[in-house]
């Protein structure tokens, strides 16, 4: 029987990084369950959503903004940003540059975005691309997220679904908690 009193929550989710980095592929792969390996660039913030039945009480929907084609800016405008309750910084394992990247992200995040208390809003970083290679993972990684407050770290892959769905779980009690 379905629950027709079911609490809805609404979960703003920015995800940044370079580009090419497969920020739109996360994003379609997670929401539509689909993988292209041609690059589509849209202009414009857009933005996808992914429902979760999260348990018999609560469903939640996750509206994942995607910075489509603003990238070279290295840095975005507030709007973007406005209200999101969870970030996910990507880079590209097969190019390193990606990652020295991430630094600049995160500051342009933390400095335009806060939780209504004040404290920085909940990050996680994905090392995408890992169907292609692991051995370019910074061997700091684990310093580089604890010096900069974010809370967990995946290897993921859009071509072959890894680790993507546990990312935005692990996000999602993340924002939960703050809620
Ligand atoms: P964005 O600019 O960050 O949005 O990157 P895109 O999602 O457009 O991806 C850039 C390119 O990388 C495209 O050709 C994608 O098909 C490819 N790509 C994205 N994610 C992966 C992945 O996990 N593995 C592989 N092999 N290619 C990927
Ligand atoms: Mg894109």
């Amino acid at each position: 029987v379905a629950n027709l009193h079911k609490k809805e929550l609404n979960f703003k989710y920015v995800v940044i990084g370079d580009f090419g980095v497969g920020k739109t592929s996360i994003i379609q792969r997670y929401t539509d369950g689909e993988f292209s390996s041609s690059y589509k660039v849209t202009i414009g913030a857009d933005f996808a959503v992914k429902t979760l039945e999260w348990d018999e009480e609560l469903r939640i929907h996750l509206h994942l903004w995607d910075i489509a084609g603003h990238e070279r800016f290295g840095t975005l405008t507030g709007i973007f940003y406005r209200h999101s309750v969870g970030a996910a910084l990507v880079f590209d394992l097969t190019r390193p540059e990606t990652f020295k990247s991430t630094l600049k992200w995160l500051t342009d995040l933390r400095n335009k975005v806060h939780l209504p208390g004040g404290q920085p809003i909940p990050t996680i970083l994905l090392a995408n691309k890992g169907d292609v290679t692991t051995n370019t993972l910074p061997n700091d990684i684990d310093v580089f997220c604890k010096e900069n407050q974010i809370m967990a770290w995946y290897i993921t892959s859009a071509k072959d679904n890894v680790h993507i769905d546990d990312a935005m779980i692990r996000l999602t009690h993340a924002a939960l908690r703050n809620h």
